[in-house]
């Protein structure tokens, strides 16, 4: 799933191609990704708008225009991509980590393409996603802040003040496994299973450590992990492990460097024993035995 790294740097990436265009055409072809709205209505509603701006809060990506703002979350497999003008369908095929192949530069429309932005002179955004868990909708002028959905996240980590955020927002007292908090995306927005397990075996903790076993050391060490984690896979424009692509359709690099997320059964890149495949908060969990241990805890305190 697109997590802030990978909705981040589609966001980035689109703005010098799209921010400034006039939407000429909205062409929505599975209505059902539409929440709250007639698709009927949907396409007169985009149709000759600007766009001024496009942002990201949490998994969310916000495309602000002349008088509402579209606003679209990739679900599971979502990939949103940018085809200029002299887009031409590459034949190319590449093979991606989970042995499909893929064609290499932007997907041509297909079955899974969902909405189709026409812009001036034939350049287009398209949005595709093959098991349809994303979602589309529209919020009048500026208000996405309030919109249901996005009132209720929690910081952008990337802007966190650690100590103060910890006397403001962390439950101390709470008796959830830490891995389930940091999902948590009204306490931050924007992480998901794959920089929650890079986070906690940075900072050397237990993904089902009890939220209130930490001590503060541990906490501030955790959520500096977490700034720092998504840091870098900003830097390698994102994890690319099946669906995800960035707006030209190529694959981010963070993959490669993931130190244990999906890499059950191989050695620790630090410690080389074999790590450890759970599930936490009903999500498939990868940590290290050794580095994420109870003598890790003693040995960081
Ligand atoms: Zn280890």
């Amino acid at each position: 799933m697109p997590e802030l790294p990978e909705v981040e740097t589609i966001v980035r990436m689109l703005i010098p191609s799209v921010e400034g265009k006039r939407i000429e055409k909205a062409e929505l072809r599975l209505g059902r990704m539409l929440l709250d709205m007639d698709p009927g209505n949907f396409s007169s509603a985009l149709k000759g708008q600007g766009v001024s701006r496009i942002l990201r809060r949490g998994k969310y990506i916000v495309i602000e225009l002349a008088d509402c703002s579209l606003v679209i979350h990739l679900g599971m497999t979502g990939q949103l991509t940018f085809s200029p003008a002299d887009y031409v369908e590459n034949a190319g095929f590449v093979r991606t980590v989970t042995g499909l192949e893929k064609p290499k530069g932007v997907h041509p429309v297909d079955k899974h393409t969902h909405l189709i932005l026409w812009l001036e002179n034939g350049e287009r955004v398209l949005f595709r996603d093959p098991r349809t868990f994303g979602k589309i909708f529209l919020v009048p002028g500026r208000d996405w802040p309030r919109h249901p959905r996005l009132s209720i996240l929690g910081e952008e980590p990337l802007e966190l003040r650690v100590k103060s955020f910890l006397k403001k927002s962390f439950p101390a007292a709470s008796a959830r496994p830490i891995k389930a908090l940091l999902l948590d995306q009204s306490f931050l927005a924007g992480v998901g299973n794959i920089y929650a397990d890079e986070a906690l075996f940075k900072s050397g903790i237990h993904p089902q450590s009890r939220v209130r076993d930490l001590r503060e050391p541990e906490q501030v060490r955790l959520l500096e992990a977490v700034k720092e984690v998504l840091r870098k896979g900003i830097r390698n424009n994102g994890t690319s492990f099946s669906d995800y692509r960035k707006p030209d359709g190529t694959e981010g690099s963070n993959q490669e460097r993931l130190q244990v997320y999906g890499r059950g059964g191989e050695p620790c890149r630090s410690c080389r024993t074999i790590l450890k495949k759970s599930l936490v908060a009903q999500r498939g969990t990868v940590h290290c035995p050794t580095c994420q241990g109870k003598k890790a805890a003693r040995r960081h305190s």
